[in-house]
């Protein structure tokens, strides 16, 4: 990360609540709880643990994600409002190591008296989860629902109300029937998402770094596979990154051979600047934290005690709704739907505020 380089300098131009910093002598980590805004609700959001170069781009990680799950919760209005908690360890954590550090975060966690609630995010897993929900109840998980504990699932069917959006906003309508869907990332989310568009009778096209899993995965849906680095390149009616963030940059925008973008990786622009580009050639992009929100929305769900499945389904399918109105407003207002999107997060905070 470049940039900002010191704790006073990253909190000094932050725009969020609070921030609430522990260092954990035994395991020598760096804990950062960052609280960014509770308009909607208490902050939650998921417990990221990775190895950072320094601390400070822990804190800077911690700050930037809060931020993004203020916008996620807004941009569905669900009642929550932007937390997310970031471990930055110096090496990878196992064993005994590992269970101690999560012990001592539970601990904290419990301080805080459930003004942040956690989840599973990149670098921990349900396993961890469940041990701290062992040991504090400020942690949100699948527990208590009938759905699958995985959110991946709920996060690509709201990857598909979202393509479907889209589709209609496109050709006018939101059938899959015919239409191509390059999934990029054939994970979690990937591989419902693959299935679930074959099953509305869509062309199913997978890569993926693991080519053997891609190539399963195409072979079950009826669909092809291809090379990781052919993607942007590679006609489609819709590109869905599900894997890593960034893939939407200076190098990709121009070969891109897609009408849409709608997948669930997290900050799939590089900058706004490459939201602007896409624009301009005329490719719809679906803002990526209204699109992959349907996992988020699940568990906060099953939180607040809704474990029908069917249910589940149909809240996550609000997602279409929600896309709907922002492509309706950027076609009407000439802006970018990145743009009509965050227009719609402000005014959904604005009146709550008052
Ligand atoms: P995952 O780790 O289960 O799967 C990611 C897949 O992408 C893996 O199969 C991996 O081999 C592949 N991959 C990695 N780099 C690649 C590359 N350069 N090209 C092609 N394939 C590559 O992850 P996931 O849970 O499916 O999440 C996918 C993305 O969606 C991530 O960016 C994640 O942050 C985001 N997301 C996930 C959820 C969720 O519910 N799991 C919710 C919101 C956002």
């Amino acid at each position: 990360m470049t940039g900002t380089t010191d704790f006073e300098s990253v909190l000094g131009e932050w725009d969020g609540k609070a921030v609430v910093i522990r260092y954990d002598q035994p395991s020598g980590s760096w804990m950062f709880v960052a609280l960014h805004d509770d308009t909607l609700g208490g902050p939650v959001g998921g417990c990221r643990m990775r190895v950072y170069d320094r601390p400070v781009d822990g804190l800077i990680d911690a700050t930037r994600l809060a931020a993004g799950m203020t916008s996620k919760w807004a941009a569905m209005e669900f009642p929550f409002g932007g937390g997310k908690s970031v471990l930055a360890v110096p090496h990878p954590m196992v064993g005994e190591e590992r269970w101690g550090l999560l012990a001592r975060f539970a601990e904290l966690l419990t301080t805080l008296k459930g003004t942040y609630r956690g989840g599973e995010d990149l670098g921990t897993t349900p396993e961890d989860m469940a041990y701290l929900a062992d040991r504090t109840d400020h942690i949100m998980g699948g527990h208590g629902g009938d759905g699958p504990e995985d959110p991946g699932p709920y996060t690509a069917l709201g990857v598909l109300s979202g393509i479907k959006s889209a589709l209609k906003a496109r050709f006018g309508d939101g059938g899959l029937g015919g239409r191509s869907v390059l999934i990029q990332g054939v994970g979690d989310v990937g591989a419902p998402l693959a299935r679930m568009v074959a099953a509305e009778d869509g062309m199913v096209l997978t890569a993926d770094i693991d080519a053997g899993a891609a190539a399963r995965l195409a072979e079950e849906c009826a669909g092809s596979t291809i090379a990781a680095e052919a993607v942007y390149a590679t006609p489609c009616d819709v590109y869905a990154p599900c894997a890593v963030g960034a893939t939407l940059n200076p190098e990709t925008v121009p070969v891109l051979a897609c009408q849409i973008v709608a997948g669930s990786a997290n900050n799939q622009l590089l900058t706004r600047a490459d939201g602007d580009a896409l624009h301009e050639r005329g490719i719809l992009y679906a803002p990526d934290y209204v699109v992959n929100g349907g996992g988020a929305m699940a568990f906060g769900l099953m939180h607040q005690g809704v474990s029908d499945v069917g249910e589940l389904n149909a809240r996550v399918r609000t997602i279409e709704n929600a896309l709907d109105e922002i492509f309706g407003e950027s076609a009407r207002e000439g802006i970018t739907p990145g743009a009509a999107s965050d227009r719609r997060v402000e005014r959904i905070l604005e009146r709550h505020r008052t």
